[in-house]
């Protein structure tokens, strides 16, 4: 692969590269500047279409599927080693494209390169039952592959979060067809550049840029897919799951979060405060999971707000590509506006800017979409700021009395991505994680996950899990075969 931006980022189907049915292509911007970046095809219904049909017939007539899974676990391995010599070409190519800086960069581009290595490792382990039945009869079962899996990312992780469906769905033996967010493709298109040096067969790996209503929703109707994989906002995953649902095919939704953090007054308050800064700041606080709540018991709320404030005014902001650089601008202007709306309607509701509230206005920051890591106090749980997903650098803080109020504002949203704890107390720790309504909870540390560990959401969070060992196991389907013994008597 070549990083170079002044080569257009072209569609990559059936192992070539191609602008596109309409040649068209369109700039991505640099968040820090909003400068063009690189010059991308525009994909249309017709090459999501096309797309389909390359990968549907790979999927037939090339050694991919029917393989034991042997080679497959060779290709996947030799991209992940690929990829990894070139960590820091990808880790460069997210950063100008998305805004993240580049030592959260390369931890996102590493990930992938560990999830490419954990999936091959389960790709010749597939395997079926024999089940005991009445009489003299065989029965088993069979993991096949499904065959043309559909895999729609958002903009905040662009490599980790397509490939995270993607790396399982190919080890399983299906071909895929890649849909990036139009804000950040670039990352995912390069990747699909080194799919034919890896030996993975042409029309495998598909990317198709456009526009979600299009090519998105074109992908998904399409009669060859036979499964998507989502991530992204509630909104477009409810639209997802209606369509999948008209054409009976699954669909894992990985969807927003307002996840809580749970502090105990018993909690090392300089390890919390360190630890909920990173969880709320990191990626400029656009994740899925950020801690976007902090439920602190009231005896050591005003200790702990001082400290994670102090953390937030420290935060040196700037582009990420510079090496000093410790958090870097939100995506898109849209997106910006979108979080000051955020922070306006939390001040008008009641609640306290005790840090940040505004975006950077200084030169040479004011071009870029930079705004401040921010903290509100007290605004009321029916607060707008409080219910909805920021998907931005602010913290809503609330004090708690009991455990039972902890717990009831923890789970009184309609989320169930993630939550956290700090105590210092074994039961504590462990009574609350269980009554906690959340798919993931984290305790004395910040939002952690790995390739090996299942990364899902409960409520509106989301449907089904990534990572961890079942996840190979989704993109297949599971076919029950009975054999009759019986020796027919011979006739006399
Ligand atoms: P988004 O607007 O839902 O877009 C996600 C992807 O869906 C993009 O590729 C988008 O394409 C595409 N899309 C849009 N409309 C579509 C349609 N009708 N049919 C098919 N595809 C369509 O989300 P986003 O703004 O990129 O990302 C932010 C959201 O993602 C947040 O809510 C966040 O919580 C969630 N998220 C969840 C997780 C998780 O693991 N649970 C992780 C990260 C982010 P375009 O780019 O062309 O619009
Ligand atoms: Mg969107």
């Amino acid at each position: 692969m070549s990083a170079s931006l002044e080569r257009p980022f072209d569609l990559v189907i059936g192992g070539s590269e191609t602008p596109g049915s309409r040649g068209e292509h369109a700039p991505v911007k640099n968040p820090a500047s909003n400068a063009d970046l690189a010059q991308v095809a525009v994909g249309h219904a017709d090459d999501a279409r096309h797309a389909m049909e390359v990968a549907q017939a790979a999927f037939e007539s090339s050694w991919w599927a029917p393989d034991d899974g042997g080679r497959r676990a060779k290709a996947l391995g030799k991209l992940a080693g690929i990829l990894e010599t070139r960590l820091e070409e990808f880790a460069r190519l997210e950063t100008l494209n998305m805004g993240k800086t580049i030592k959260e960069a390369r931890g996102e581009i590493g990930f992938v390169v560990r999830t490419l290595e954990y999936v091959a490792g389960l790709a010749d382990k597939i395997e079926g039952e024999t089940i005991s039945v009445p009489g003299a009869r065989l029965d088993y079962t069979v993991r096949e592959p499904l065959g043309v899996t559909v895999h729609i990312a958002p903009w905040n992780y662009p490599l980790l979060l397509a490939i995270r469906g993607v790396a399982p769905a190919l080890a399983a033996g299906n071909a895929a067809v890649l849909k990036p967010a139009s804000l950040t493709p670039l990352s995912a298109i390069a990747f699909g550049r080194l799919a034919k040096e890896a030996g993975i067969p042409d029309g495998i790996l598909n990317i198709v840029v456009g526009s979600g209503t299009e090519v998105g929703e074109s992908l998904v109707t399409d009669p060859r897919c036979r499964s998507v994989s989502f991530t992204g906002s509630g909104e477009v995953g409810h639209r997802i799951a209606e369509l999948a649902a008209q054409r009976t095919i699954p669909a894992t939704l990985e969807l927003g979060g307002k996840s809580p953090v749970v502090v105990f007054p018993d909690a090392d308050l300089d390890r919390a405060a360190r630890g909920i800064a990173f969880g709320i700041f990191g990626n400029a606080g656009q994740m899925c999971w950020a801690g976007s709540r902090l439920l602190v018991h009231a005896s050591v709320h005003d200790a702990l707000v001082e400290r994670v404030a102090k953390h937030a005014a420290a935060t040196r902001l700037g582009p990420g590509i510079e090496a000093e650089s410790e958090m870097g601008p939100l995506v898109s202007p849209d997106h910006l506006a979108k979080v000051a709306g955020y922070v306006e309607s939390a001040r008008s509701e009641g609640g306290k800017v005790v840090t940040g509230g505004a975006r950077v206005a200084d030169a040479p920051l004011a071009a870029g979409n930079f705004y401040r890591p921010t903290v509100v106090d007290g605004a009321p749980a029916t607060a707008k700021a409080v219910r909805e997903e920021i998907f931005g650098p602010v913290l809503m803080v609330h004090s708690f009395e009991s455990t039972d109020e902890a717990i009831r504002l923890a789970n009184g949203t309609d989320f169930g991505l993630f939550a956290a704890v700090w105590t210092k107390d074994l039961a504590t720790a462990h009574t609350t994680a269980k009554r906690l309504d959340a798919g993931m909870v984290c305790v004395n540390e910040a939002p952690v996950t790995f390739p090996q560990t299942p990364f899902g959401g409960f409520k509106g969070s989301g449907l089904g899990f990534e990572q961890g060992s079942e996840v190979v196991r989704a993109y297949t389907r599971r076919k029950n075969v009975v054999i009759n013994l019986a020796v027919p008597k011979p006739k006399a």
